[in-house]
């Protein structure tokens, strides 16, 4: 059966190869991929292909191909992924388990998870004759829309909330040829426009209301897995802003347990920062309500207030028997001081998944001796201004190193 998109809000079908991103009802899409594979044989496939090179075979992305985009044809890959398992004594103490790995997505190609969504998203948007690319973004998805865009030869727009993008993102957005608009409002309304004006003027949209983002993001999850032998953990730990990750993680497990890939799901743990989480609010309401919020927290990537992917989010925390956390700027800073003092890095929202497992811990959620995978999703050198101390300015003489030294 061919591979097709289906209305989350709706049920429309629309035929394999289908231009739409969205449905006319305003449901967003999601793909429903049909492997020809199941099971140990399926795995097999993709163990194979992990032992070739990373910028073919090997990719953290392309290896899963049968359950990303169908069809052949050539790829927009820089390649993506293959990103590490980090195990370090001193991260897991402090958040209070025995075995913990921090995934670092921070080592994709543009310094975030974007990118794994972005080459299978691009390479749609190609192979469907697109002209001209465009996203919202709190900074990654610009920069690595402008990446991707960049590669393909094709021009973007980039719509960004005024003065409130970290530097490091939007000078890759500037630097990879993007065309940035500042708009004088919040992420939320930069993405209300960016929806309004490729539907009017026949861009096409790159946010992660493409199901095509989705699906790349998948790969996370799908390459943490395959990394732990297909062992599941018992907690996937995620930041969650606009939610497109939460929501990918979700379909990653409900695909990998009905392809027989693993055996049980591992518990999702969404984690916001306190002053952007109207998902934790309807959480705790029992998803009864969905909650808009104004958001502010120094985690701009995360800073989002009406998040797109809500129904399916929240479908991925019930059928995984997830939870929602809320973090204070506080807790992530001191979350992002643990990861950096380990000699790992991230930059601000990433630390939030650290600073919710040692919340979750602490309130008798997750348990020590709980196995957990904390995904870091952004490089540190993304938002340099977040940065501890400062340096010391010294005249070019020993017993000035020497004083130094001596309150080291
Ligand atoms: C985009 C992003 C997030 C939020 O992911 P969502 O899918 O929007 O929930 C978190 N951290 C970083 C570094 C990001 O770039
Ligand atoms: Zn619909």
């Amino acid at each position: 059966m061919s591979p097709r998109l289906v209305c989350g809000t709706c049920g429309l079908r629309l035929p394999r190869g289908s231009l739409r991103l969205q449905c006319s009802c305003g449901g967003l899409l999601e793909a429903h991929p049909a492997p020809s594979l199941r099971g140990v044989r399926l795995r097999a496939a993709f163990d194979r292909r992990r032992e070739g090179d990373p910028a073919g075979e090997g990719s953290g992305v392309w290896r899963f191909r049968e359950l990303l985009l169908p069809g052949r044809g050539p790829l927009v890959s820089h390649p993506e992924g293959n990103t590490n398992l980090y195990r370090r004594d001193a991260v897991a103490r402090w958040a209070g388990v025995a075995d913990l790995a921090l995934k670092h997505e921070g080592e994709n190609p543009t310094g975030s998870f974007k990118d794994r969504g972005m080459t299978v998203a691009v390479t749609q948007a190609v192979r469907a004759g697109a002209t001209a690319l465009a996203c919202a973004s709190t900074g990654n998805t610009s920069a690595s829309l402008a990446a991707y865009a960049a590669q393909a030869g094709l021009p973007a727009l980039v719509f960004m909330p005024r003065a409130k993008v970290a530097a490091g993102k939007l000078a890759q957005a500037l630097c990879y040829g993007a065309r940035v608009l500042e708009v004088r409002s919040d992420f939320d309304e930069c993405l209300r426009l960016a929806r309004e004006a490729s539907d009017e003027l026949g861009l096409t949209l790159l946010n992660s209301v493409n199901p095509w983002r989705i699906e790349g993001q998948k790969t996370i999850v799908l390459e943490l897995l395959q990394q732990r032998g297909w062992e599941p953990p018992d907690w996937i730990v995620v930041p969650a802003g606009n939610l497109g990750n939460t929501a990918a993680f979700g379909k990653a497990l409900r695909e990998a347990r009905e392809l027989g890939l693993i055996s049980r799901l591992p518990r999702l743990a969404a984690i916001q920062a306190a002053g952007a989480a109207p998902f934790y609010h309807s959480f705790r309401a029992g998803f009864r309500r969905r909650f808009r919020v104004r958001a502010e927290t120094i985690a701009t990537a995360i800073r989002i207030g009406d998040p797109v992917s809500y129904e399916r989010a929240a479908r991925a925390i019930r059928q995984t028997r997830g939870v929602v956390a809320a973090v204070s700027d506080r807790e992530i800073l001191s979350a992002k001081a643990v990861v950096d003092g380990a000699g790992i890095g991230c930059e601000p929202a990433s630390a939030a998944s650290l600073a919710g497992l040692r919340q979750l811990v602490r309130r008798g959620i997750v348990g020590p001796r709980d196995s957990v995978v904390a995904v870091l999703t952004g490089h540190l050198l993304k938002d340099p201004r977040v940065a501890r101390g400062a340096p010391v300015v010294i005249a070019p003489r020993v017993s000035e190193v020497e004083r130094v030294l001596k309150d080291l």
